[in-house]
């Protein structure tokens, strides 16, 4: 081997954006991906449009970063959401703002962040070999040596940067190798959780209504007041999702719900008072139209049938017949509904891993191993994770970029 080699196992942004920067001229970078194509987890982020990143500041980056925010301090100031975009934008992609201060390309199509990689990735001479799954690191006297592939082939190498992401959607590739290698060369792996997930109800009722949605409700834990989100809700065959269940399904994966189920309650009208309500009830008491009919006002039908029942509320009762503890029952599910969180979607489901490498053991300047000299780790193998809002990405791409300076000595020259 004449020239040092750097090797990067995973082409997701992580891999890519590591090997990139690793791609100095002065080292052979190899990029081993096990699939035919990289980026295949990349390509359908954002519902296949990419949201790159959050365009707020690192402070939110921080905020919205639910394990080890301090471990990234340094990873966002080599590489933070402005450079991030500049660099796509420098290679002709144009972006657009969203709500909450996402960040997409303006086609709406990830498939141009991919290949501006991958023109680039080519261009600075990064040989990718595809289809090459990587079995295990090899190292002597704590240094590492290479890696093995699945044929038992072992690659030399100065430097190696682990950047296989987690264990969701294992269909796009990422099915937990990299925890594997990682703890076989002695570094601790904090338990494997769902993130950005949705929750498992226990009332039957609710998992009937699939594919109900409300718009701007207010989700909340009960008894753990901070945690609560705002946004549409959707009711799936297991339960319930959207946008801020999603973001609470962080913040509860270290309960074993099923031995203590969280209660969730929902605001279906954030916006309107209870006294608001009341004074429309009893506005609309006078006539003989029944409360099933009278709530379309509020909730879809379908949710009416089931709703009413559960809340032991006959349908048929008449507005002029309504019950002021009727009424009390409605008003209070209209304003906080109350449902039994007893689980999330697995691993497998989950828009994101938390847990992984342990980043005690990593040095947060250069992602590199402190226990194994020129092993490097970058993205979603560690143990980070953060809310939607396009900051896993962030995560995935600042992480890789420390990496791949770190392992091409760039850092060392300043
Ligand atoms: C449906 C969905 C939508 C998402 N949308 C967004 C979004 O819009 N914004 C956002 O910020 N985040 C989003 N995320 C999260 C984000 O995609 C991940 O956090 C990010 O891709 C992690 O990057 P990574 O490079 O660490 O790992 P990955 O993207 O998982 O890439 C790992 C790569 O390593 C390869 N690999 C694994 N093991 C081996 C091996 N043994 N040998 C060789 N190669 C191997 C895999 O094939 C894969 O290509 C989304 C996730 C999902 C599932």
């Amino acid at each position: 081997m004449d020239k040092s080699r750097i090797i990067v196992v995973g082409g997701g942004p992580a891999g890519m954006f590591a090997a990139l920067q690793a791609a100095t001229g002065r080292h052979e970078v190899l990029l081993l991906e096990k699939n035919a194509v990289l980026g295949r987890k990349l390509k359908i982020t954002g519902g296949g449009r990419c949201n790159l990143t959050n365009i707020k500041d690192k402070k939110e980056h921080q905020r919205a970063t639910v394990h080890n925010p301090k471990f990234l301090y340094k990873a966002f100031e080599a590489l933070d959401p402005k450079s991030l975009i500049k660099h796509f934008e420098d290679r002709g992609c144009a972006f657009k703002l969203e709500k909450e201060g996402t960040v997409f390309p303006k086609s709406d199509d990830s498939s141009q962040i991919i290949n501006i990689l991958l023109k680039d990735l080519l261009d600075h001479g990064v040989d990718i070999w595809y289809n090459h799954k990587v079995e295990r690191i090899s190292v002597k006297d704590q240094k590492v040596q290479g890696v093995v592939l699945t044929d038992d082939r072992e690659i030399l190498a100065d430097a190696v940067i682990i950047t296989t992401g987690g264990a969701s959607y294992p269909q796009t590739g990422s099915t937990g190798d990299g925890y594997i290698m990682a703890k076989d060369l002695g570094h601790g792996i904090k338990k494997i959780k769902p993130a950005i997930t949705s929750f498992e109800i226990k009332e039957r009722w609710v998992k009937t209504l699939a594919g109900i949605s409300f718009t701007g409700t207010r989700v909340r834990i009960l008894k753990m007041n901070k945690l609560q989100e705002s946004g549409e809700l959707l009711l799936t065959h297991y339960g319930i999702s959207g946008p801020p269940v999603l973001k609470l399904s962080s913040y509860i994966n270290e309960i074993n719900l099923k031995e203590n189920p969280v209660t969730v309650e929902i605001d279906f009208f954030p916006e309107k008072g209870e006294e608001e309500l009341k004074t429309w009830f009893l506005d609309h008491s006078r006539g003989k139209k029944n409360l099933g009919s009278v709530l379309t006002e509020f909730w879809p039908k379908k949710f009416i049938e089931e709703i009413l029942p559960f809340l032991g509320v006959p349908k048929e009762r008449k507005m002029n017949e309504l019950k002021k503890k009727e009424r009390g029952k409605v008003i209070g599910a209209l304003k906080g509904l109350q449902l039994t969180v007893v689980g999330l979607r697995p691993v497998k489901d989950a828009i994101v891993t938390a847990g992984g490498v342990d980043v005690k053991e990593v040095n947060p300047s250069t992602m590199e191993s402190k226990k194994i000299s020129g092993l490097y780790f970058a993205g979603e193998v560690l143990d980070l994770d953060a809310i939607t809002g396009g900051y896993n990405l962030q995560i995935a791409f600042s992480t890789g970029f420390v990496a791949g300076n770190a392992a091409s000595g760039k850092e060392e020259q300043g």
